[in-house]
């Protein structure tokens, strides 16, 4: 029996975003008062810790899928 099922905590992607860039809130942007629109330096306007790139899920250690008969 192999039967798997999508995990749910990574949305069958294998791949969890823990981190988010701290200086822009994951916005890629911030807000100035002067000027429109500034592109967040921290993370180049991705949002994400550069470094720090999507996690593999804990869950399916990131396979994706998890076992769909196994315990809780
Ligand atoms: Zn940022
Ligand atoms: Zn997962």
């Amino acid at each position: 029996m192999s039967a798997v099922s999508a995990c749910c905590v990574c949305g069958g992607t294998g791949a969890v975003k823990t981190f988010t860039c701290g200086v822009c809130r994951g916005t890629g942007y911030i807000p100035e008062a002067n000027v429109p629109t500034v592109v967040c330096p921290e993370c180049g306007g991705k949002g994400d810790s550069q470094g720090n790139p999507d996690l593999s899920c804990l869950r399916c250690r990131g396979q994706g899928v998890v076992a769909a008969n196994s315990p809780r």
